[in-house]
């Protein structure tokens, strides 16, 4: 493993980067199979096997937080409250939920059963499905790999997890934090990019929670389609914004410009573009401005509140969006320093790749519409996001808008919050994913609901059995 300080990064870092350093393809059958393994002896169902290693997870957060905060900022120039707030206290918050609460979720539902079935008594056990795979991406790497980790533990699993190879130093600070603080073969890393990852979904896993791009959740979906196994896909989506003219728009300026900021729109749940009514886009964009100004000011390239991109082809695709719109605000680029201001733009073309492309950057599209019914017709003319986000003072408008449309998830008057609060199940829907993580969401996914039916044998009613005589079919047919 090499280490060098980066030569871009304005702090001093302990950590400096760090090069991946990919798994063997010749080791990763054993890696999967000392999970099974360890699965199959039973280590890691029992309830204070489960806590144990939550909390074990949450030390890798807890102990490892300044590593792992300086190697988001070596991979994203990740502001350190903002990867503290997003990776580090959003995930350990997740832990305790569960640990808060796994018991009551372990326990047998009791279910009651029809007469026919008397007596005897009904219930769904949660057991483990066994071995589960977490591949993670790059922009939240941290939150992204250890919240479904922490899901698949709760519910008694072994778990293997693949961090992005295109954050490598959070990938090998959390490898050596999971492995110090972890049993190896209860939970593993597998380390590498596309080959290692073939390599990894070639293994029979018994459940898949794959977090990323729509392309290569059909790549996961096929090879988990070779061995039957259940997926969880966790993708992106064009998360639009919409400002009816009632809305508070000062307000709604300042929580977009946040939403869509926040790790320089590397955000899969940031508001990609905005759809406002016509009557207050003014209003709306000189709102926008100023909370841009206020919050990085005259220069966003001097704060050491805004975030980098990730590499030079991510650079590339966003820079390509600058020149598809009038740049109302920013438009500033420095490729030396992977930097793109924080941007707005209007008078885009409906068919420009800006508007058809998941942005998934500092890039702010604003799309005038006559009102809120224009705005519904938008969205549902396109593929059902992974968040909508919706502004108005009316709760007859937000109804309207929430009965009218399908998204993942939502939040009224403000964006990206509903991610945050544990107990609201996190996934997409149609091409922005299937399934959902996060609290119970988290522990069921992860879970097999089995279901019991136990009867005693001191009573054994003979009408249920052959031959069917004129009196017992009488019986049947009344009580079936
Ligand atoms: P990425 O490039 O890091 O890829 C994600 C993972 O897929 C990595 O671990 C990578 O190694 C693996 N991978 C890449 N190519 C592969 C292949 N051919 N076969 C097998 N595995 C492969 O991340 P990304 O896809 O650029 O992430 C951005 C996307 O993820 C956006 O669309 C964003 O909206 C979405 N996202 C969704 C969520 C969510 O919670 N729903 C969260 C974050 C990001």
């Amino acid at each position: 493993m090499s280490s060098h300080a980066p030569e871009s990064s304005p702090t001093a870092s302990t950590v400096g980067h760090l090069d991946l350093v990919p798994t063997s393809t010749g080791d990763i059958p054993g890696l999967v199979a000392a999970a099974r393994a360890a699965f199959d002896r039973g280590v890691t169902r029992p309830y204070q096997a489960r806590i144990a290693r939550l909390q074990a997870l949450r030390s890798v957060l807890v102990e490892g937080e300044a590593e792992l905060l300086e190697a988001l900022h070596v991979d994203l120039r990740k502001p350190d409250i903002e990867g503290w707030a997003t990776d580090i206290a959003v995930t350990v918050s997740e832990i305790d939920f569960m640990v808060k609460r796994l018991k009551r979720w372990m326990r047998p539902e009791r279910i009651r059963l029809p007469l026919t079935s008397m007596p005897g008594r009904g219930r769904v056990i949660r057991e483990p499905l066994g071995v589960a795979l977490v591949i993670a991406p790059w922009n939240y790497p941290v939150q992204l790999m250890i919240g479904p980790m922490a899901a698949a533990i709760a519910a008694g699993n072994a778990v293997v997890g693949k961090p992005s190879e295109l954050a490598p130093t959070v990938a090998t600070v959390l490898e050596r934090l999971i492995n110090r603080h972890l049993p190896g073969d209860e939970v593993g890393i597998v380390q590498g990019g596309v080959d290692e990852t073939t390599v990894l979904l070639d293994q029979r896993f018994d459940h898949i929670l794959y977090t990323g791009n729509g392309r290569v959740a059909r790549v996961v979906m096929e090879a988990a389609a070779k061995h039957l196994t259940p997926v969880t896909l966790e993708l992106g989506g064009k998360s639009p914004a919409i400002i009816a003219a009632d809305a508070d728009v000062a307000t709604t300026a300042k929580r977009i410009a946040w939403g869509k900021f926040l790790n320089a729109g590397q955000t899969c749940i940031a508001p990609d573009h905005v759809l406002v009514d016509r009557r207050v886009e003014t209003e709306f964009t000189e709102a926008l401005v100023a909370a841009i100004t206020e919050f990085y000011g005259s220069d966003p390239s001097q704060s050491p509140d805004y975030a980098r991109i990730v590499n030079a082809g991510h650079f590339r695709r966003l820079e390509k969006y600058l020149s598809e719109g009038r740049v109302l605000h920013g438009g500033q680029t420095d490729a030396d320093d992977l930097y793109i201001a924080p941007t707005v733009i209007t008078g885009v073309e409906a068919n420009a790749a800006v508007m058809s492309d998941e942005i998934f950057g500092p890039v702010l599209p604003i799309i005038p519409v006559e009102d809120v019914d224009g705005a519904i017709d938008h969205v549902n003319a396109n593929d059902k996001p992974l968040a909508l986000y919706v502004f108005s003072r009316s709760r007859a408008t937000t109804d309207k808008v929430l009965s009218r449309t399908s998204s993942g998830g939502a939040c009224v008057n403000h964006v990206v919050y509903h991610v945050a609060a544990p107990a609201l199940p996190f996934g997409g829907v149609g091409p922005s994913g299937m399934g959902a993580y996060h609290g119970r969401a988290g522990f069921e996914t992860f879970s097999h609901r089995r279901s019991v039916l136990s009867k005693p044998t001191a009573i054994d009613p003979p009408v249920a059995y052959p031959p069917f005589t004129e009196s017992k079919k009488r019986l049947i047919r009344r009580f079936l």
